[in-house]
């Protein structure tokens, strides 16, 4: 697993370590923490290896998960060169190892290939509305490039390819200085601060629990080798942040106050997956709503001492 000390990588090495899969964890640590792995450092079926998927490595595995890729806008945009670099190389690199040792390889594609999107809600034949030169773009294309490499190896060389598309997910693991909406708003809520919304509020999302994407995750992975995808994985509630933002204050009996300030460029409007694909082929559908996964991930800064003190 490339990107395994990350937000969806630690959750996803969770799952592979309890199944018995021997799990090998790359990261540089760049968003993601070693805490995050800490608990499975002691397990015999469990490595973790500093590793910057920009360079190539050689290695001997059955399956990958391709995740190394900042995904918070706030650390995307930090190197911008850097992230598309991560998408490109990194995807090429892995590409090569899975075509040198036959292995199966799942990427961690992302709604933001739709942009900001015309047709609502995303179904996989929408082929996006994305600015080549924005802040945006070193993610959107990045990404969008790293589909295509997926395809032309697999037309190319046979590699047996997944690519899923994922919305917007939340959860525990997340970092609170991370910049993504559901953290920044739940750590500014616990500790009474001014909740920062971005624009008027009026454009909207569609969030998922991490632990239904990682079911989703799985499951591609584990699906025939005729359904490569890209299937969208993502929960069809769509919410505006305003609205957010109000349930978090209520949930947290926050004495926050709302403020504005100005969009960031190229923000999309609008977000919501049509999922019927994953339904279909996979038989997977989120299980957990907003309001429970959004108990769950309180509970967690609310644990979390960088938080709290
Ligand atoms: P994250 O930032 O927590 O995890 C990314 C991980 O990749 C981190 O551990 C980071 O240190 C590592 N990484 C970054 N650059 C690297 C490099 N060059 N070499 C090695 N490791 C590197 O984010 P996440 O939410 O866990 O996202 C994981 C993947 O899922 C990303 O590819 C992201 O684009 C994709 N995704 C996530 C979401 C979401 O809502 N969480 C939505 C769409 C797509
Ligand atoms: N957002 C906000 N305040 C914040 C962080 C984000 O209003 O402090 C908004 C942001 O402008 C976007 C939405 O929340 O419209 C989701 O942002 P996030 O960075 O979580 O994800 P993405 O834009 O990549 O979907």
């Amino acid at each position: 697993m490339t990107g395994g000390a990350g937000f969806l990588g630690s959750h996803l090495c969770d799952r592979l370590v309890v199944e018995g899969h021997d799990v090998l964890c790359l990261d540089n640590f760049f968003t993601g923490r070693k805490q995050n792995v800490n608990h499975l450092l002691g397990k015999p079926n469990f490595e973790l290896l500093r590793h910057d998927v920009v360079q190539p490595i050689f290695l001997e595995v059955d399956e990958i998960y391709n995740l190394a890729c900042p995904a918070s806008p706030t650390y995307y945009q930090y190197n911008p060169v850097k992230t598309v670099k991560t998408s490109v190389m990194g995807a090429i690199h892995m590409l090569g190892l899975a075509k040198r040792v036959k292995a199966k390889i799942l990427q961690a594609s992302t709604s933001e290939i739709y942009g900001d999107p015309a047709v609502h809600p995303q179904k996989e034949d929408y082929r996006g509305n994305v600015n080549t030169i924005g802040i945006r773009s070193c993610y959107d294309e990045g990404k969008r490039c790293a589909e295509t490499l997926f395809f032309d190896y697999h037309r190319q060389n046979n590699v047996n390819i997944r690519i899923v598309r994922i919305f917007n997910t939340y959860g525990p693991r997340m970092q609170p200085d991370d910049g993504r909406v559901v953290s920044t708003f739940i750590v500014q809520a616990l500790k009474n601060q001014d909740i920062t919304i971005f624009g008027n509020g009026s454009q909207t999302r569609s969030f998922c629990y991490v632990d239904d994407m990682i079911d989703g995750m799985i499951r591609m992975m584990n699906g025939p080798d005729d359904f490569i995808g890209p299937v969208n994985l993502g929960n069809s509630g769509e919410f505006t942040i305003l609205d957010l933002a109000k349930k978090i204050i209520e949930m947290t009996h926050s004495k926050s106050r709302i403020i504005h300030r100005p969009l960031p460029q190229d923000d999309p409007r609008q977000r919501r997956p049509d999922i019927t694909l994953a339904v279909d082929k996979l038989g997977w559908e989120p299980k957990i709503d907003l309001e429970e996964g959004l108990k769950k991930t309180i509970q967690y800064f609310k644990g979390d001492t960088r938080v709290t003190s």
